[in-house]
């Protein structure tokens, strides 16, 4: 923490009029100043963090679509062969109906869940305070 002494000055943007090194605005021309103090600015910092938060929220997105896809895989999977074998079609042709039950089943179950998902984290991350 160092912030400036009362002796200190500072220099308007605007007109060049001379301030204290406190102001918020300038007392001629009475433009808010606050814009020109540091650390307001978008910082190497902040723009590294948000990349991070980015790449964990897609990590995990990815990572919850890849379970719901491979659970719902098996279970379509089975689910599609028992439903193709009680109807009386062949081995071969049930395997065929496991197939494509579970694999359409588990793009659907993993597009919902990225979307809750992703949903989710980012509103979370937008809802945490700013320093
Ligand atoms: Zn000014």
């Amino acid at each position: 923490m160092s912030a400036p002494e009362p002796w200190e000055t500072k220099t308007c943007p605007e007109c060049g009029a001379q301030l204290s090194a406190r102001a918020e605005y300038c007392w001629l021309c009475r433009k808010p100043l606050k814009a020109a103090v540091a650390g307001h600015a978008v910082t190497p910092i902040k723009v590294f963090s948000v990349f991070w938060l980015t790449l964990a929220i897609v990590a995990v997105v990815f990572v919850a679509a890849a379970i719901a896809f491979f659970t719902t895989c098996i279970g379509g999977f089975f689910v599609g062969m028992a439903v193709s074998g009680s109807m009386g079609r062949s081995g071969e042709e049930s395997l065929g109906w496991g197939f494509m039950a579970g694999i359409s089943l588990g793009v659907i179950a993993a597009l919902v869940v990225a979307l809750f998902c992703a949903r989710y984290l980012v509103s979370r991350a937008r809802r945490t305070p700013q320093p």
